[in-house]
């Protein structure tokens, strides 16, 4: 540990190292700090992919996309309430990112689709595993090579600054051993706060006593610590609630369940939604059931499709019936109501058009490959769309819209980008984006005032 460093970052998740890596490559010498035992944060549980438009990957592939379609399709979602010149900047940074993470190792070629998206954009591994532990380790790896120093059970407890310029962090080592470092620039990488119960409640009194899909960690730190710089927030209130989180152990199963093929029933075996509709309506959709409760049924072609359904199986939440009939008693649904909805629903595939709710994407497949599966599902708090406000230089913006100096913040910490619903895919491409952003920026400001 060295008395001052050229950049902080605070957080090990996705955006803090993603941004230690463009500061390192500008030249810095970086140093990141990540209050868990472990890096990794909500990055590492992210399962659908990472979305970008005009990718050599998608070009490849024959799907044709552009950064338009990206942008409108995200606006769409958002209700029309996203920071339009962040998303300018995220879709059009899309696809170098994704080169970007190529060039580091990290390949994501393997293409999907998920809620509120009309064309196949979203990432993953080529196994089509999930994103999260792959990009991690993956990081984690390139963070090494470069002998970028990652601290755990390093706690920062605030920023400090001088003239109004940010200049270092107190941070709590192990959690008695606490430190003042020095530093050129400050990149708050925090992740959000959905795993902190009282500000959830402040802001969302009606999400009191829902799970949460997040890691301990994501206690919105880097809000509060922003704030007491004079940093201002948006969107607070915008808690995105997934509408399928495994209740009994707050495990999310992933969107790309239903984008390769998966439906939702009741507990009568009916469908009611349009399961590739964004999440909020498929949220609005289950909350309006008993007890908030629905399954995802799929076959054994999504379960070869979907890798991350092994882990789903692993955890033991997945049920499985020879015959659909045998599925509908292991979960207690009524025999005839499922398989009656399974035979109208493939019989839709193959029409290519969903009568019933007007579904559109992950038609490709029917489900008719024994095996039949089921996994028990309700709504879960999932990820904090507002944040600290920032620009597209991702500089931390005081209420008069004036950057503060020598701050930088990015992924999940920072608000505005999602307005008031993210799309599925869309957090994983922003800490790519945005941290990158910060790495270059922050560098860019160090070396201006050496
Ligand atoms: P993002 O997706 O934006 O990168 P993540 O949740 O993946 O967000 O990562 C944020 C990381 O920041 C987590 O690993 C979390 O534990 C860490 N973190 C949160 N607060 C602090 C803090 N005060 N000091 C150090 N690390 C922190």
């Amino acid at each position: 540990l060295q008395e001052s460093y050229d950049i902080v970052i605070i957080g090990g998740g996705g955006a803090g190292m993603t941004a230690a890596l463009e500061a390192k490559a500008a030249g810095m010498n970086p140093v990141i700090f990540e209050k868990m035992e472990a890096a990794g944060g909500n990055t590492l549980k992210s399962s659908s992919g990472m979305n970008a438009s005009e990718t050599k990957f998608q070009k490849e592939q024959g799907i044709e996309d552009s950064n338009d379609l990206f942008f409108d399709e995200t606006l769409k979602g958002g209700h029309d309430t996203n920071n339009q010149e962040m998303l300018r900047y995220f879709v059009d940074n899309s696809a170098s990112a994704i080169d970007w993470l190529d060039s580091q190792g990290i390949t994501l070629d393997n293409i999907t689709i998920t809620g509120g998206m009309k064309e196949k954009r979203t990432h993953r591994p080529t196994d089509g595993s999930a994103v999260g532990q792959y990009l991690v380790s993956g990081l984690v790896a390139d963070v090494q090579e470069q002998g970028i120093p990652l601290f755990v059970n390093a706690d920062v407890k605030e920023i400090t600054q001088e003239n109004g310029q940010a200049n270092g962090v107190k941070v709590v080592f192990d959690g008695s051993d606490e430190k003042t470092i020095s530093a050129g620039a400050v990149i708050v990488a925090t992740g959000g706060f959905g795993a902190n119960q009282e500000l959830i409640k402040q802001y969302r009194p009606d999400l009191e006593g829902y799970v949460t899909t997040n890691q301990p960690g994501s206690t919105g730190d880097g809000i509060t610590m922003i704030e007491a710089l004079g940093g201002t927030t948006v969107d607070m209130d915008q808690i995105q609630v997934h509408p399928t989180v495994n209740q009994e152990k707050s495990y999310l199963i992933g969107e790309v369940v239903r984008g390769e093929g998966g439906i939702l029933v009741d507990k009568e075996g009916n469908r009611f939604v349009n399961e590739m509709d964004t999440r909020d309506n498929v949220t609005a959709a289950i909350t309006k059931l008993d007890n908030r409760e629905s399954y995802l049924i799929f076959d054994s072609g999504v379960k070869s499709r979907a890798k991350a359904i092994e882990q789903y199986d692993k955890m033991g939440l997945v049920q499985t019936g020879e015959t659909i009939e045998a599925l509908a008693e292991q979960i207690g649904l009524p025999a005839d109501g499922l398989k009656s909805t399974l035979d109208t629903w493939n019989a839709s595939v193959a029409a290519k058009k969903d009568a019933a709710f007007g579904r559109e994407t992950g038609m490709d497949n029917d489900l008719s490959g024994a095996p039949y599966y089921a996994v028990k599902i309700g709504p879960g708090i999932h990820y904090t769309m507002g944040g600290v406000k920032i620009n597209t230089e991702t500089e931390v913006l005081n209420a008069s819209g004036e950057a503060i100096p020598g701050l930088y913040a990015a992924g999940e910490v920072t608000g505005g980008l999602h307005g008031q619903n993210r799309i599925g895919g869309n957090s994983v491409a922003e800490i790519v984006i945005f941290g990158r952003e910060a790495g270059v920026k922050a560098a860019e400001f160090v070396k201006a005032n050496q």
